[in-house]
């Protein structure tokens, strides 16, 4: 009998699929080098080194009687609290397991066979990811000094061209687009195309030229703003983020999307999160100060990197990154490697605390110095 191989028979989208890499979990690599778990330091996913504001624990353990019970399909509370935060209406906010599930909701709800998507080159992995799941394909346009072109962007758009992917500010190169150039950006992209503009570091932002897209959802009914609680908020663990758009957009959203998407202790720990903007606080004021420190230590080091509005920034070692960050790893510091993104030679690094930060300089230093 003829052997038959199965990878053939996958939709094309999925087999052409180059497959997200997660960081390396502490404890592996603990087990790997020997090296006790609380001394490895894993600047690798952008998280909060602060963790999550205390009240999150506390509305977590509170609603841990319910567990038996399938969580609430509509997130009615955790709508109806995010409504407030943004003054919108709750109709407009659709959850998901995390914003990644968002992004996959909008390629299922816009995206097929026979369309495409636009986004830069160096954006976020997932965009070609979930562009891809579905059959479409993507378009990638040349990036503007690390950041994305937009006028490049809006040349791209097709006629089968159903959404443009926009991280503002983008991950892994922290780079971002001002008001201006975002707003007369929609302004001349197709009502037909959908713009999806993601702020899953917004809070972190603190230029006045930064705009909040949210506040543009009245005039662009083809916009859609995703915002996640895994960043700034310290939720990652739990997985939630949420999208905001026009109602119409939200009900179609909302049809594919999981009844049971996002569950019971993430929307306690999310509505928790957001009655605590001092903890939100605390956690930029330590981003800018210690962002400052690691720009300064690079320098020191004489490597260029890229100015970022994020908690992470993205340094040139000046020749491939791999063996620096497998040395960094063998010291027991993680950070991540970019050479998916088109960066061989660069390496993102994670704001994290004071420690682990001085730590990571120290190690990154040695490893350098041992090469001459
Ligand atoms: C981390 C990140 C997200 C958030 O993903 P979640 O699924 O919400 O954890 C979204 N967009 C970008 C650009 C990110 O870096």
């Amino acid at each position: 009998m003829a052997t038959c191989d199965i990878h053939e028979y996958a939709m094309s989208g999925v087999q052409g699929i180059n497959p997200y890499q997660p960081g390396k979990p502490i404890s592996t690599l603990a087990r790997e080098i020997g090296m006790d778990e609380s001394a490895i330091i894993k600047l690798a996913s952008n998280e909060n080194p602060l963790g999550p504001s205390a009240k999150v624990t506390e509305a977590v353990s509170s609603v841990l009687g319910e567990q038996s019970r399938y969580p609430d399909g509509g997130a009615v509370e955790l709508r109806d609290r995010l409504a407030q935060h943004h003054e919108c209406n709750p109709a407009q906010i659709t959850v998901g397991n995390g914003s990644n599930d968002v992004l996959d909701l909008i390629a299922r709800t816009f995206l097929g066979e026979g369309r495409s998507a636009v986004m830069s080159e160096h954006a976020f992995a997932v965009y070609p990811l979930s562009t891809q799941a579905v059959g479409a394909s993507s378009v990638v346009t040349p990036a503007k000094e690390w950041g994305h072109d937009l006028d490049a962007m809006a040349g791209a758009v097709r006629d089968d061209t159903r959404v443009v992917w926009i991280a503002n500010p983008n991950n892994p190169t922290g780079s971002w687009v001002d008001s201006d150039a975002l707003h007369s950006f929609l302004l001349q992209l197709p009502q037909d195309v959908v713009a999806v503009v993601d702020e899953a570091y917004i809070e972190f932002v603190e230029d006045d030229d930064y705009p909040d897209s949210s506040l543009w959802l009245g005039q662009f009914p083809n916009l859609i703003v995703t915002r996640t609680f895994s960043k700034a908020y310290g939720l990652a663990g739990y997985r939630i983020g949420y999208a905001l758009s026009s109602e119409t957009i939200a009900d179609l959203l909302n049809r594919v999307r999981q009844p049971f998407n996002v569950n019971t202790l993430a929307q306690a720990a999310a509505m928790a999160a957001l009655d605590d903007q001092d903890h939100i606080q605390r956690g930029v004021e330590l981003n800018r100060i210690e962002m400052r420190k690691m720009e300064q230590g690079f320098d020191q080091l004489g490597l260029k990197w890229i100015p970022s509005a994020g908690n992470f920034v993205s340094v040139d070692i000046g020749q491939s990154a791999m063996p620096v960050f497998d040395a960094m790893q063998r010291e027991g510091v993680i950070v991540r490697p970019v050479g998916n993104y088109g960066m061989a030679n660069h390496l993102r690094i994670s704001i994290g605390l004071p420690d682990e930060n001085s730590r990571c300089l120290q190690v990154l230093t040695k490893i350098l110095r041992g090469q001459q």
